[in-house]
């Protein structure tokens, strides 16, 4: 496979969506696409970038990012 071994930070980082069951939890946290890949097939939690443990789903409604991980995520970026 001719890959291009190129990968934009953006796309390797994307918000998912927490699913706790309380609603101040609702945020987006980030986490590596390969993981939520991963997640997707074994159905393993993932961790974000703040340390958060969940299993992410595919809510496509649109929640605030995380505080913690945007800030993690512009430490990464440094
Ligand atoms: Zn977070």
């Amino acid at each position: 496979m001719d890959v291009v071994n190129k990968v934009l930070p953006e796309s390797e980082t994307r918000p998912e969506i927490s699913h706790d069951d309380g609603d101040r939890e609702r945020f987006a946290h980030y986490v590596q696409k390969d993981k939520i890949t991963e997640s997707a097939v074994t159905g393993n939690p993932v961790i974000a970038l703040c340390g958060k443990v969940w299993v992410p789903n595919r809510d496509p409604k649109k929640f605030p990012v995380c505080p913690e991980c945007k800030k993690a995520y512009e430490e990464l970026m440094k």
